[in-house]
């Protein structure tokens, strides 16, 4: 049956966006249940979420959490075939039940979309949390990990390296394990480059940028994409949320530094509102893309047709 707020004459939200002469596309992996939003954003409540109305139906559950996905977004600029994150992946042994031995059809979508692995040539993490780099590897039997994407060039950023490096001796055994089978194979290839990224953005390629945005992790990085007749930026996590548009301040349960989170989210959508630069939410569920508007003391995300 179909949710009371579904209008039978619209047409489907877009899974891949235009840039200027560059297309974009969404590889969804799985959308998240409603509880994750909750955990994730414990500031978000409801009664917060309830006041910006914008947000329904798409952006939050019946009971008024905000709700999260999981995708990827896979495009060719530079002259390079780019994929901007990895998701969660299949099969892999997490702490977290909604991201616990996936069985998904990533790869599937991935190479309908015009992406087969072999074609990759950049794969850019934003941060290295488990549910950007999953996909980074693929089971090769007898328990071992193999990079997904054997001919691409696997860019972080050299500051979120180091953090997790000097934290690797009492690092929880959940995050060694993520380490163990999703990022150090990759490294073990000689297939890993990590960029120096401090105060301003770092180009990658003709077009392609690596934006600090830090306070979600030390070495988080956003991407901007610059097209002939059009722009973008993928969030990573520096914004989990269409909500944290209306209210900057709302903090995700793990970020390394809150404070320069919200620093690095105000200054961001700033920079964005009026612009016409498409926001691309890395956690964003459809429409997951919009322009930023200012809106009070905050902004607003108005989604892209
Ligand atoms: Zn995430």
């Amino acid at each position: 049956m179909r949710p009371p707020h579904a209008d039978p004459a619209a047409t489907p939200a877009p899974t891949s966006w235009q840039v200027g002469d560059v297309r974009v596309h969404r590889v969804d992996e799985t959308a998240l249940p409603p509880e994750t939003g909750a955990w994730l954003l414990p500031a978000a409540t409801p009664d917060v979420v309830a006041e910006v109305p914008w947000l329904r139906p798409d952006f939050t559950a019946p009971d008024g959490a905000p709700l999260l996905a999981s995708h990827t977004f896979a495009f060719e600029a530079g002259g390079l075939r780019v994929l901007v994150d990895t998701g969660i992946g299949n099969g892999k042994s997490r702490a977290n039940p909604a991201w616990d031995h996936l069985d998904t059809d990533y790869l599937t979508r991935l190479t309908a979309a015009g992406f087969p692995p072999d074609s990759v040539d950049l794969v850019v993490l934003t941060h290295l949390h488990t549910d950007h780099v999953g996909w980074n590897t693929r089971a090769a039997g007898g328990g071992s990990w193999i990079p997904t994407f054997p001919n691409a060039r696997y860019i972080a950023s050299h500051t979120e390296w180091d953090h997790w490096a000097a934290r690797a001796e009492g690092m929880e055994e959940s995050r060694r394990q993520m380490f163990r089978d999703s990022v150090h194979p990759v490294r073990d290839a000689g297939l890993l480059d990590l960029v120096d990224v401090h105060d301003g953005p770092v180009d990658l390629a003709p077009g392609l940028r690596l934006l600090p945005t830090p306070g979600h992790t030390p070495g988080h990085v956003a991407v901007e994409l610059r097209a002939a007749g059009g722009a973008a930026v993928i969030t990573g996590d520096c914004v989990h949320h269409p909500v944290q548009l209306a209210h900057p301040a709302i903090t995700s349960c793990v970020d390394t530094d809150p404070a320069q989170a919200v620093r690095t989210r105000r200054a961001l959508l700033a920079s964005l509102a009026g612009t016409g630069t498409l926001l691309l939410g890395t956690h964003f569920p459809p429409p997951t893309a919009g322009r930023v508007t200012a809106d009070g003391d905050g902004f607003r995300l108005v989604p892209a047709s």
